[in-house]
């Protein structure tokens, strides 16, 4: 065997995203042990970051060992007991994972499907929620498989008026667009570490309010996932009256995550929100130059997961083939019913600069002009210039 050097690309699909040399060397740095006072300062330090980030001050909040569909597991396994009701959206790929899961937890589940690239039917949800008592309302904030982004606010307002607990998926959303767990009033939110907080995947950050740790407490039979149990993460988590062993965290993982809510914080949250806007707006500016039209509504676009419609008769593969081998750049493929509908570009974290913005204009033009289509470079640089100031 060799050491592996992977090559150097740059990341613009749906995750993950470029991550930055200061997470990449925090990442590099001694190993400690688990137990060791140091490390232990340093998850007191995340779970206070991770709360802020979700602006979730009264919930337990940690990064999980896996990634973002661990998160996901962990809402549903926790929550929902065998025979428990639970209202679920669907408007993509996530959303249908969240339907297996929870009939795999013994739910019995109410499906809300909204046509993809639309955001969940709030009103659909309402009359689901109305039709009998739910323990849960689960959906997906920022629906990575389509670029859509669904009202939570609201998703999380029924929830509470019915009496169920909301389970938010954060994964793309988080540190790309505001989520905020105290204004929704929202229960269980998870997230992943690749895509917009641009730290390499295998973290899931997520957050329980108090509402939801007591419903796990009350529950008949124990969590069937012993690893993302709530109450034992906790105690391995919760510092107080010391910590128990509970699995070994992954330290030098939580080392990156730790730096890139570093970075994170020293720009700023508005900071930060106010930059995929602009870039998402140069992006589509530059693309609709180039002749080529977005799949998603404006009002309901993700600045963070842009789904450009694939122009007729293009081969969709080979332009994402030219890219990877010309420039080095990674997008997306549609996925379900999108495949071969759209390319997924996008701008999450590190990748959402200027520089990725250009980059992915002008590689993507010599891709399409690589097939025969006209398609004006200067004028897509000009139109997203303009935009960037
Ligand atoms: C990426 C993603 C997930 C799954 O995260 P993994 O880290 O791939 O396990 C779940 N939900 C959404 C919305 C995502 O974008």
């Amino acid at each position: 065997m060799q050491s592996f050097q992977p090559p150097r690309r740059i990341l613009m699909g749906p995750g993950p995203s470029d991550v930055s040399p200061r997470v990449l060397a925090a990442l590099a740095r001694p190993t400690v042990g688990h137990l060791d006072p140091a490390f232990q300062d340093l998850m007191e330090e995340i779970k206070a970051a991770l709360a802020r980030l979700f602006n979730a001050p009264g919930h337990a909040c940690v990064p999980l060992p896996a990634p973002g569909t661990a998160g996901m597991e962990a809402a549903l396994m926790n929550l929902l007991e065998p025979g428990d009701r639970a209202v679920i959206a669907v408007n993509g790929v996530f959303g249908g994972r969240m339907v297996d899961m929870a009939g795999r937890a013994g739910a019995e589940v109410v499906r809300v499907d909204a046509p993809w690239g639309q955001p969940v039917d709030v009103a659909a949800v309402e009359a689901a929620l109305a039709s009998g008592p739910a323990k849960v309302l689960a959906f997906v904030h920022a629906e990575t498989s389509t670029g859509v982004r669904s009202d939570a606010a609201a998703l999380c307002a029924l929830a509470r008026r019915h009496g169920a607990l909301s389970i938010v998926d954060c994964v793309t959303s988080l540190g790309g667009v505001p989520v905020d767990a105290a204004a929704w009033d929202a229960d269980v939110l998870y997230s992943g570490t690749q895509k917009c907080l641009s730290a390499p995947p295998g973290l899931s950050p997520v957050a329980f309010s108090p509402r939801a740790l007591e419903a796990v407490a009350a529950r008949k039979s124990p969590v069937r996932n012993w690893l993302l149990d709530v109450s034992l993460l906790m105690s391995y988590w919760g510092g107080e009256g010391g910590r128990t062993y509970h699995h070994t965290a992954p330290i030098n993982a939580l080392y990156g995550l730790h730096e890139s809510l570093v970075a994170l914080f020293e720009e700023g949250q508005q900071a930060v929100f106010v930059r995929h806007a602009r870039m998402h707006e140069a992006l589509v500016a530059g693309l609709e130059a180039l002749g080529l039209e977005m799949l998603v509504a404006p009002e309901h676009r993700l600045p963070q997961l842009n789904t450009v419609r694939i122009p007729e008769g293009v081969d969709e593969a080979a332009v994402r083939a030219r890219m990877l081998e010309r420039w080095d750049l990674e997008i997306g493929a549609g996925l379900g019913p999108l495949k071969g509908q759209v390319w997924r570009i996008g701008l999450m974290g590190a990748s959402a600069s200027p520089w990725h913005v250009r980059l992915c204009l002008t590689a993507l033009a010599d891709a399409l002009s690589a097939q025969g289509r006209e398609v004006d470079l200067d004028a897509a640089l000009a139109a997203a210039s303009e935009r960037l100031g």
